[in-house]
């Protein structure tokens, strides 16, 4: 492996969250019963004429400002021919020769510092429909619900050299697109979706070698499979002597391997040409300049904020505002409970912890902000132990309960009355009179002991400052 460097160049196609189509007001909602959401532009009757949707190029265009390109004030509209069963009109209408906008690039968190990656271009299309095969029977039903749903191609430089690199650059991607609230950035369900260009070269070699397209990764996980696969393949070709060809080829989930799918004898020749039927996208200096006004707060703005307000390290501030409900999220939490590293801490290990068992996304967080910090203010005040806070977290998340009322209604509010405790502890004391001598010769470990022992008698309720000042002073004396 050493001697190989990968290099790989990635097209992602996201779904725009526009409430109609491309080229017609059709609606663009997923799960419709099939051609429900359909006209004769979607269906490529004779006549019928696109006409483009104003809140898809703003969308686009804010993308574009977000990563840094250059914004063609004009951009074409061109016709991509092919025929597909799914493709009425008999060609895709994609941005080819002036496309939308050209030459950004994002920065990535890797482990050996922030790395760029420069993006080509970015370009809008149309989605094509769906083939729907129907097992057991000879037989392909035409589903054109997608048909002209608007997408945003955004084509890399070669500039990645690992798997690792290429799933740090696509989230990256997505979390933008998110922050910008213009693509839901569902993998499974495909509004945001990647090819992956992908050759190896000796360790300091210039040129680029013989490349690969990688097609049919679901997730970011298939993304790092597909890719780690494919360059040992490559690299194992070149040292049998072999050569690499230059091919499309599938990424099988259930093997974990790419298949060829077909060469480069096969290559479209897609007759690009401008799309008669459609005009200049032009953009004024007016919409840019509101639309830049549009942009939020991004991941890797929102990220040195947390560092500096926070007090986060990057490594904490980057599991935060790597999802943007999340980081919304913390910072309600932290508005009413003001120690942020507490925070994180339970945001880092019991609340994305139950996320992951529960399935559920950050966006779908059922404990609301107040109850949490509540949670929190309960421990801090001595009310409840962090044990047993811990340990009530998951029902109070689930059902997003108010702590102060569950603990009450449950008996858990922490025992701190000296007067109680000191029975107890005496108890202990008492019952444990080997134990005692030991620890007075110095077997200091045993002071855990007897902690336990009041824990087991409270059953975790004993406040467990105020129990160990109690045995300090008892065994002291
Ligand atoms: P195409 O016209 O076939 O789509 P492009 O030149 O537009 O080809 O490149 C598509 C993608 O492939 C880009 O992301 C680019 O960075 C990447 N790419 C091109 N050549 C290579 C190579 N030799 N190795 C890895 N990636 C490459
Ligand atoms: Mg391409
Ligand atoms: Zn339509």
């Amino acid at each position: 492996m050493s001697q190989y460097e990968a290099v790989i160049g990635l097209e992602v196609h996201a779904q725009l969250k526009t409430k109609s189509k491309l080229f017609c007001s059709c609606p663009t909602t997923f799960g419709e019963p099939p051609n429900q959401n359909t006209c004769p532009v979607c269906a490529a009757m004779p006549g019928a004429l696109p006409v483009v949707n104003k809140k898809a190029v703003e969308y686009a265009t804010k993308m574009a400002i977000a990563v840094n390109c250059k914004i063609n004030k004009n951009s074409v509209f061109a016709r991509k021919n092919y025929f597909y069963p799914d493709l009425p009109k008999g060609y895709q209408i994609s941005q080819y020769e002036e496309p939308l906008a050209v030459d950004g690039y994002v920065d990535i968190r890797t482990d050996e510092g922030t790395k760029r990656v420069r993006i080509v271009r970015i370009h809008m299309e149309d989605d094509a429909g769906k083939s729907i095969h129907i097992p057991g029977e000879n037989k392909t039903l035409i589903d054109l619900n997608r048909t002209g749903v608007p997408l945003i191609e955004i084509v890399s430089a070669p500039d990645i050299n690992s798997p690792e690199e290429a799933v740090l650059y696509l989230k990256e991607l997505r979390s933008i697109l998110v922050y910008l609230d213009i693509c839901d950035g569902n993998m499974q369900e495909g509004s945001f979706r990647c090819d992956a260009n992908v050759s190896i070269r000796p360790k300091g070699e210039k040129t680029l070698g013989t490349r690969t397209e990688l097609k049919n990764m679901n997730s970011f996980r298939h993304v790092q499979k597909a890719l780690e696969y494919e360059i040992r393949r490559q690299i194992d070709l070149v040292e049998d002597g072999e050569k690499v060809i230059q091919e499309t080829r599938l990424y099988d989930e259930s093997k974990g391997i790419t298949r060829s799918m077909r060469g480069k004898e096969e290559a479209h020749d897609y007759r690009y040409f401008p799309d008669p039927d459609l005009v200049v996208v032009m953009i004024s200096d007016n919409d840019l300049d509101n639309w830049k006004k549009e942009i939020p707060e991004l991941p890797s703005e929102k990220l040195d904020r947390f560092v500096e307000e926070y007090g986060l390290s990057k490594i904490e501030a980057d599991l935060i505002v790597s999802d943007k409900y999340l980081a919304d999220y913390f910072e309600e939490v932290v508005k009413l409970y003001k120690n942020p590293k507490e925070v994180y801490n339970w945001f880092q290990t019991d609340l994305l912890r139950e996320l992951n068992e529960k399935k559920l996304s950050p966006k779908d967080i059922p404990l609301s902000p107040e109850n949490f910090a509540g949670l929190l203010k309960l421990v801090k005040d001595g009310k409840i132990s962090l044990k047993i806070a811990k340990d009530i977290y998951p029902e109070i998340f689930i059902e997003n309960l108010n702590p102060g009322k569950y603990i009450e209604e449950k008996g858990l509010v922490q025992i701190s009355d000296d007067s109680e405790l000191e029975k107890i502890v005496d108890e202990v004391l008492s019952e444990n009179p080997k134990e005692v001598e030991a620890y007075k010769k110095g077997k200091k470990k045993l002071m855990s002991f007897f902690m336990g022992q009041v824990m087991r008698k409270t059953r975790g309720k004993a406040n467990p400052k105020v129990v160990s000042e109690l045995f300090a002073k008892k065994l002291n004396n």
